[in-house]
């Protein structure tokens, strides 16, 4: 054991900062981390043993207890959850007489619960041993299991042929779909691999290349919109030993699939960007963070690296150029939504707990063992290829104003055609809809669960942005029709995920209620207020939900909503959104619950309800008035 570990560390330079992949090798060899690797990984790392087991604590696929053969872990979303996760759930304990949470006695089935793993168009969706299972029923789960119990392989247990595309690579082998539903001028197929790298960059400056972006005014795609071209201008003033591009592609805000597919089917133009972003700013190293949900396109991700390695589009004067040496390397997170936030993702990339840091200093200034560093989004990288083969001027035709271009929305939920839409910004709620064959909707998701509860019945609504406004002394915002609402920056900004309710849904006992337990579960715990507030929050919902509250609780949730704004990071701010949206959204289901209290209250007894005891102990009632 000891020369297995040794031979991990060596391989990674026996180098603290590399310590996530080191725990990756480890769980892969031992099936879980012991008392003794963590002594042993303590020591040689020159790290104590509390950073060691806070890093293991801190992410859904690292375990200091052991792991069983095979491991399930089901995904529970909200749209997993509208397509029977429970029935699922059920069909895998009843066959594997486990339950979730626990590994069997014998060691072979280990079963737990995970949060959004990227398959919100083909849940109930689970990832075994790392395979994607998708689509599941109960009658797979059991045939599962009972294949596990026979013997088979995790590859014999794949109940469906290959998906479509990439999803068929020998590299691969998945069962994933693409549902690419809608193309524009990103996803357009039209499109020689790498020839901006290998025919047009050198034809103009760093400075030329920014200029580009800058005129483009592409922002980042990732949700935060922050203009790419001033990120890129900015990182390349930067003074450092090296610099740093990464690319975030830790996609985890429930309801958001678009980068598994644009990774899957257009990695050469997300791989591209980074050259370019490169170019640009004068970087040096490269890393693509890949989610661990991910993990079944690692090996297909390396071999497009390789291809550009030998290709002469990474590597030492790529095509050619003097002193443009750049390569990229793909780091696996281990399970952690917060780690899409660009801080906590580069403590992450640097073996720790992924906690966002305290800014400034902001990544482009000091980020990835304090190099000046660049996080763009995969659909910003990939955008930024179009730009420079086709122009600014080119982009600014597509889109609004003040949102330029086209955006990725991911759609699922309740409609006949979820998938991949490419549309230019400025696209109607009512135009997705149509678009995605949505019938009877009463309310849409946009942005995910930090995002807006858009009620589609009404004709007014609120958005998220007017929430933050709402949050400002000047008090309640004139609301807007909802049809009428647009995907824009200026509007409803979204990251992409579209997840739509028809009007059998129950908004808070399932939607609201699967959306706070997403964030108690996420939260990394640094600020009391996103550790403790989406807690009592849902616990205050569940009240209402069960039919006893009363007015002035929905009066504490909205002043709790204003209090864990001073949260960290966007995280802990947005984490009470799912109540606050739908508070604003959705008054008439909060009064309905608190309705019944408020008759119960005025008709209620004091003397009446204790006048049997009175009698039993022989005592009068008697009232005082104040
Ligand atoms: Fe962590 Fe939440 Fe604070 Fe963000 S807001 S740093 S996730 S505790």
């Amino acid at each position: 054991m000891k020369e297995k570990i040794k031979a991990i560390l060596e391989k990674y330079q026996i180098d603290a900062t590399r310590l996530i992949d080191i725990l990756h090798e480890v769980m892969d060899e031992f099936g879980f981390i012991s008392a003794e690797t963590i002594t042993l990984l303590s020591n040689d790392l020159r790290i104590s043993e509390a950073q060691v087991k806070e890093t293991i604590s801190f992410y859904h696929f690292f375990s200091d207890k052991p792991r069983a053969k095979y491991n399930v872990f089901l995904n529970n979303s909200i749209t997993s959850c509208l397509r029977g996760f429970e029935h699922v759930k059920e069909a895998f304990e009843i066959e594997s007489g486990v339950k979730f949470g626990n590994v069997s006695e014998d060691g072979l089935i280990g079963l737990y619960v995970t949060s959004c793993i990227g398959m919100n168009d083909q849940g109930p969706a689970a990832i075994i041993n790392d395979k994607i299972f998708t689509n599941l029923t109960p009658y797979r789960a059991k045939e599962i299991i009972k294949g596990i119990k026979q013997g088979k392989k995790v590859e014999e247990l794949i109940y469906e042929a290959n998906g479509d595309g990439n999803n068929a690579h020998p590299l691969m082998n998945t069962m994933i779909i693409n549902n690419i539903r809608r193309k524009s001028l990103l996803l357009d197929d039209n499109y020689e691999k790498f020839e901006v790298t290998k025919n047009l960059i050198s034809k103009y400056s760093p400075q030329e290349i920014i200029q580009i972006v800058e005129e483009s005014n592409l922002r980042g795609r990732g949700g935060a919109g922050f203009p790419t071209g001033l990120k890129w201008k900015f990182g390349s003033k930067m003074p450092g030993e090296h610099r740093v591009i990464i690319c975030n592609a830790d996609e985890g805000e429930p309801g958001t699939f678009k980068d598994r597919v644009i990774l899957t089917q257009y990695n050469d133009l997300v791989f591209e960007g980074m050259v370019i972003a490169a170019y640009a700013t004068a970087a040096d190293m490269g890393v693509l963070y890949l989610r661990y949900e991910y993990r079944y396109m690692l090996e297909f991700l390396n071999s497009q690296l390789d291809y550009m390695r030998n290709n002469n589009l990474l590597g030492n004067s790529i095509n050619g150029i003097k002193d443009f040496n750049f390569d990229i390397r793909i780091q696996l997170g281990a399970g952690a939504y917060i780690c899409g936030e660009e801080s906590a993702l580069i403590e992450s990339m640097e073996g720790k707990r992924g906690e966002p840091r305290d800014k400034p200093p902001f990544p482009v200034e000091r980020g990835y063992l304090n190099y000046p560093t660049i996080v763009n989004n995969v659909e910003t990288l990939a955008s930024a290829v179009r730009i420079i083969k086709n122009g600014a001027e080119w982009y600014k035709t597509f889109g609004t104003s003040d949102s330029l271009g086209t955006k990725l929305l991911s759609v699922s939920g309740d409609c006949r055609f979820p998938g991949i839409y490419e549309v230019e910004w400025g696209v109607s709620i009512k135009e997705v809809l149509d678009m995605a064959g949505a019938e009877n909707v009463q309310a849409v998701q946009v942005g995910g669960p930090s995002g807006t509860l858009v009620n589609v019945q009404d004709k007014e609504n609120h958005s998220k942005t007017d929430l933050m406004k709402w949050y400002k002394p000047s008090g309640m915002m004139a609301s807007r029709k909802a049809y009428d609402r647009k995907i824009s920056y200026s509007d409803m900004a979204t990251g992409g995920s579209i997840i739509i309710f028809n009007k059998s849904r129950d908004i808070l006992h399932d939607v609201v209620m699967n959306f706070m337990d997403f964030f108690i579960e996420e939260s990394c715990g640094s600020c009391s207020t996103c550790r403790n507030l989406p807690y009592i929050m849902k616990q205050k919902l569940l009240k209402i939900i069960n039919g006893h509250g009363v007015r002035e609780d929905i009066d504490d949730l909205l002043n709790w909503g204003k209090i864990i704004k001073v949260s960290r990071c966007g995280l802990g701010q947005t984490a009470a959104n799912p109540i606050l949206s739908s508070i604003l959204n959705f008054r008439h289901l909060y009064e309905e619950h608190v309705k019944a209290m408020t008759d119960y209250d005025n008709q209620f007894e004091l003397a009446d309800s204790v006048s049997a005891a009175n009698s039993f102990v022989g005592r009068k009632f008697i009232h005082h008035n104040s």
